[in-house]
Order: structure tokens, then sequence, then C-alpha cells
């Protein structure tokens, strides 16, 4: 009470400049990427989340939550996002830097302010992860992949990270591989990093600010909670990364006036082992993990 609302919406982009400019200055000092984006990456994980504690209505619920959960979460993101997308930067970077380098320098804006050129970075890969995300949504094969992000019922830093092997290769396909081609460099490429990652540990933390115009501009974790609400007509909605951009445009753009949050998140109509191991075997054990009450819903309880 009595905290202006100006306040509070300068947080998510301050937040985002620091741990961008941060990085970006670090990395021009002669620091290592891999150090300085993972460095950046711990800082703002552990300060969101001591925030969320701090901010939590029910703070030993919380720590709980985050007890029984960070296992398997971590797991997610060591394996799941750490070891296959650094496994796919490996193997595949080298051939699509090699294909790309055809149209690197050819138009893209390399003069232009980085956080220009970060920008067109991001719109571009945003179009490509609205486009796979919703048709993992819409499409029960890749839904079966994708559900799994959507089985916690609090989220924390560590929900961000939640994803099949498939899915985290996808997304970082899909926000990497469009700049990539049209020729940003490798400043612009960490930029990015840093940036999606940070704003998606942002978004699945709800530090009950209000975000304001924001929430037309950048996915919010106003935004993205609705995603993540356990009722699938307002699950299916809001599937921007970074920006709603794409949701604004075709229409799935959707939070209720006054900012308030969905009542429960999670799935109604999946019940997922907490395992890291049960999680990698969902989509090709769908029938399993199915709760047999919702059958008769099942056609409309596809969602999110
Ligand atoms: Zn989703």
């Amino acid at each position: 009470m009595g905290r202006p609302a100006w306040v509070e919406m300068c947080v998510l982009p301050t937040v985002l400049l620091v741990s961008v400019g941060g990085t970006v200055a670090a990395v021009r000092a002669g620091l290592n990427e891999v150090v300085a984006v993972g460095g950046t990456t711990l800082l703002a994980g552990v300060g969101l989340t001591v925030a969320q504690w701090w901010t939590s209505q029910d703070r030993a619920g919380f720590v709980a939550h985050f007890a029984r959960e960070a296992g398997t979460d971590l797991l997610h993101l060591v394996v799941s996002n750490g070891v296959v997308n650094a496994t796919f930067k490996t193997l595949a970077f080298a051939a699509l830097l090699a294909l790309a380098a055809h149209t690197t320098g050819v138009w893209w804006p390399h003069e232009w302010p980085l956080l220009v050129q970060l920008a067109i970075a991001m719109v571009a890969g945003e179009a490509a992860f609205y486009t796979a995300h919703r048709l993992a949504h819409e499409v029960p094969l890749l839904w079966r992949v994708h559900a799994v992000h959507h089985s916690s019922e609090q989220l924390t830093v560590l929900s961000s990270g939640r994803n099949h092997p498939l899915n985290a290769l996808v997304s970082y396909a899909a926000q990497a591989l469009p700049a990539l081609f049209l020729g940003a460099g490798p400043e612009v490429l960490v930029a990015l990093s840093v940036f999606t990652t940070v704003h998606g540990m942002f978004q699945h933390v709800d530090l009950r600010l209000r975000f304001g115009p924001l929430n037309k501009v950048f996915a919010t974790s106003v935004v993205h909670h609705w995603h993540h609400s356990a009722v699938p007509s307002e699950g299916n909605s809001n599937y921007g990364s970074n920006l709603v951009l794409f949701d604004l445009l075709f229409g799935t753009w959707r939070v209720p006036e006054g900012g308030e949050r969905p009542a429960r998140l999670g799935l109604d109509s999946l019940r997922l082992p907490r395992s890291y191991l049960a999680h990698l075997v969902v989509p090709f054990r769908w029938a399993r993990f199915q709760v047999s009450s919702a059958e008769p819903g099942v056609p409309e309880l596809r969602q999110e």
C-alpha cells in the first residue's frame, strides 16, 4: 500500500537493463561469455527468489513448495535446458553460422544502437517462438511434449526451466536462429540470451507488481500467469515469450481489467509424478498420466 504504480512499473525494465548492460559490459571487458551469462542468470535467479519469498503472502508455503520441487526443476534447468542447448549450440551452431555467413552483414544494422538491434532480434525470435508455442498448445502430439512446462502449481524462477528437453531445444532454436540467420553479431546474441533468460525467470515469479501499460509490451508475470491458469479457456492465450506483439496481432492476448491473477495454476487434465525421469517419458506414455475423471472434458482440457 502506498507504493506509487510508476515505481513498480520501473522494476522490470530496470532489472532487464542492468542484466543486459552488465553482461555486455563484462564480455566487452574480456570476461568469458558463458561465465558472464551464467553469472547474471545466477544473480538474477537468487535475487528474484529472495524477492518472491519476501513478497509472498505465505512464506512457509513458498519455502515448502520450493524445497519439494527444486530437485526436479534443477535437473530440468541443468539437463533439459543447459546440456541439451549447449550440445545443440556446439554441434549445430558452427554449421548454422557457416550457412548464415552469406547473410551476415548484408543488411543487419550492425552500426545501430545495441538496444535497437536487440529489439529487432527479439521480434524475429518472437515470431518463431509464438508459432512454435501456439502449435504446441493446439496440436495434440506437440502438447504432449509441452505439457510438462505447465505442470507446476506454483511458479518460481525454476519453473521457467521446467521443460521437456525437446521443448527446450525448440524454444532455444526458435529464439536464437532467426537473429543468427538475419546476421546479428555475437554481442546481440549474448544480449538476446540474457534478456530471454532473465525475463523468463521474472515472468514466472509473481512479485505482486503492477505493470500497467507494460502488459501490452512484455509478457510480464501478470500476462504469463494467465497462460499457466489451470482453466483451459484462460490458459490458451498469451503465448509470447518476451513480447506480446504477436498475441496482440492474432487476438490471443488476455489479461482481465484490474490485473488480477488466475485462481489456480497447473493442469487439471494431467497428473505427473515429481521425478525428472518421469517427466522425460510423459510424451511417450501419455495415457498413463491422464486424469480419468476429466475424460469427458479432455478436448477442452487440452490446453496450455
Ligand atoms: Zn504454454
